[in-house]
């Protein structure tokens, strides 16, 4: 079975934007700042200026605008899902859930995307399974 089918299993996203909301975003790191601007086809420069927001004494905290209360990427989804930042791809399947039934609560509570249905126990089972595969696979 694919890594897609095992997360649809325990995720299916309803585009709800709930974790694009906020008055700030994830912070990207180099990694983050040179995929986002690949996928954009962008320069760095160009990239900043038109979507991001540095801020801290050295410059070096890289968040993206929000406009709106929200991401500036969100509209209706995410509009630079190939070049979105780890956190982004992360969200929901975070490993801590795996370290406490009451992250799961809390992930659950903010994201309808969960599958809380199918239980703590065999989530984190499917869960363990698609973390173990995704240091070779990224969904
Ligand atoms: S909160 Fe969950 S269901 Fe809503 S957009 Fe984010 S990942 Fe998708
Ligand atoms: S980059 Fe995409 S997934 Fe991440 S907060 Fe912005 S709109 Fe949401």
């Amino acid at each position: 079975m694919s890594v897609a089918d095992e997360i649809a299993k325990i995720f299916q996203c309803t585009r709800c934007g709930f974790c694009c909301h906020g008055e700030t975003t994830v912070s990207l790191d180099a990694e983050d700042q040179q995929r986002m601007c690949t996928a954009l086809g962008l320069s760095r420069d160009q990239t900043a200026e038109k979507y991001w927001r540095v801020s801290g004494a050295a410059q070096n905290i890289v968040q993206m605008k929000v406009v709106h209360g929200h991401c500036i990427f969100f509209n209706e989804g995410c509009t630079v899902h190939q070049g979105r930042p780890w956190r982004c791809a992360q969200w929901p399947l975070h490993d801590s859930i795996l370290d406490d039934e009451n992250n799961f609560m809390i992930i659950a509570e903010s994201c309808p995307g969960i599958n809380k249905d199918i239980g703590y126990e065999k989530f984190c089972e499917i869960l363990k399974g698609i973390l173990a595969k995704q240091h070779k696979v990224k969904c």
